[in-house]
């Protein structure tokens, strides 16, 4: 079975806009998704049911349990007031897990994003791809199987971007999650995804489902 599945999902928010109206999307394991679309089709609602912080309205959602699930938004959310480690440590700290293995996997995750260095950097002291990479690394401690990802680049220079593609496509052949990607960028949606779903607005729903056969060459 899919690791997510929506439906036939309905969205109508409290305003009365309806944003989804039979939206249906399956994901498996291991497959990384990425959402194109207009502005206000309804594509960070999709995520935002994916991570379970809204419910639909009507249809079905299948998804893996909150444990099992990492959201990097379009602005790095680190806690200023605390130092980079403490903000990747916080998702460990929330689950209970005992200091010591607390401490083992922060260092594991700065390291697999290349910040091993900044443990102990405040956040204001990085750059803007670097606490992107902080942020991947917060949502990649708890070894999620879904990373929801609501365009995480947008705010960065191409060059920085590009690089950060890389950097996460090799994540995703490492650990082999799920992801889901939301972006405005079809060259990105195509870089890094096996399969680009195209929305539409008004009601948002899915009017083009593409499968990419031959993955861009990785290097
Ligand atoms: P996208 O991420 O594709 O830009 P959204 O999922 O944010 O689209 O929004 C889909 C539609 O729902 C838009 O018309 C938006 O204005 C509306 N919407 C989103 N969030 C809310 C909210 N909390 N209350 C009312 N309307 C909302
Ligand atoms: P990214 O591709 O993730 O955006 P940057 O271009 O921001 O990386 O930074 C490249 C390298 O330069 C980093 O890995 C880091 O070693 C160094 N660097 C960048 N910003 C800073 C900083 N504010 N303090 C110290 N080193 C930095």
């Amino acid at each position: 079975p899919p690791l997510l599945a929506l439906e036939g999902v309905e969205k109508r928010y409290a305003s009365g806009t309806l944003a989804l109206s039979d939206f249906s999307l399956a994901v498996g394991a291991r497959e990384f998704v990425s959402l194109l679309g207009p502005s206000g089709c309804g594509k960070s609602t999709v995520l935002r049911m994916a991570a379970g912080l809204d419910a639909p309205g009507a249809g079905t959602l299948r998804r893996p349990g909150d444990a099992g699930t990492g959201f990097v938004f379009q602005e790095p959310t680190l806690m200023p007031w605390a130092r980079v480690a403490a903000n990747v440590a916080l998702p460990l700290e929330l689950a209970g897990l005992p200091r010591a293995e607390c401490a083992a996997r922060v260092h594991a995750a700065l390291r697999t994003v290349g910040l091993e260095g900044f443990a102990r950097a405040w956040p204001r002291e990085l750059s803007g791809g670097m606490k992107m990479r902080a942020s991947i690394a917060r949502a990649l401690v708890t070894r999620p199987r879904l990373l929801l990802m609501d365009e995480p680049f947008a705010a960065l220079d191409e060059i920085t971007r590009f690089r950060l593609n890389d950097q996460l496509l090799a994540l995703w052949q490492a650990q082999g999650f799920t992801a889901l990607f939301v972006t405005h960028s079809v060259f990105e949606a195509v870089y890094l995804s096996q399969r680009v779903v195209v929305m539409a607005a008004r009601p948002g729903r899915v009017v083009a489902d593409i499968a990419i056969d031959e993955p861009y060459p990785r290097t």
